[in-house]
């Protein structure tokens, strides 16, 4: 379940997702928080640079990789503005890191993309229950999702300007 102490991690990843709108990116930033509840890595979506596969969870995933004991991996969480893409929840899956809390959910997500007529990406938007299914999942958090729903707005808003 998502408690009160998850709240503060969740909040700062809608601020790294308003910040990416903010650098003219995809509104997305993700937080890996220790066992101890300390941020250990903060990041943000970098794709308008052109490289796809630039999502803060896959970064997060790689940074753990590289920096951290298995033990401490599965025992970590991984906050994030959005659900994991397959990419990112596979990624997350192979370096073995703990419990996923996401704000919204790809299902969301894809209804609002759907709604503001952007085509559909290449790659499809599964749960991350379907790509790694023994990793403890929660989300949607209902009292967030609006302000990430509003940064999907201005995202396609402003591209049609
Ligand atoms: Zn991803």
């Amino acid at each position: 379940m998502v408690n009160d102490e998850d709240m503060p991690y969740l909040r700062r990843c809608v601020e790294l997702a308003t910040k990416a709108l903010e650098l003219g990116d995809e509104p997305f930033g993700s937080v890996l928080v220790s066992a101890g509840g300390k941020v250990l890595f903060e990041d943000h979506n970098h794709v308008a640079s052109g490289d796809h596969t630039r999502h803060p969870e896959f970064e997060i995933a790689r940074w753990a990789a590289g920096n951290m004991s298995p033990e401490a991996r599965a025992e970590a969480t991984v906050y994030t503005s959005g659900e994991h893409c397959p990419m990112c929840a596979a990624a997350h899956g192979w370096v073995g890191l703990g419990r996923i809390v996401y704000v919204s959910s790809s299902e969301q997500l894809t209804a609002w993309l759907s709604e503001l007529g952007v085509p559909a990406p290449p790659v499809r938007a599964l749960p991350i229950r379907e790509v790694v299914p023994n990793v403890r999942v929660e989300g949607p958090v209902p009292s967030l999702v609006e302000q990430i729903h509003d940064l999907h707005r201005r995202l396609h808003r402003e591209k049609e300007l």
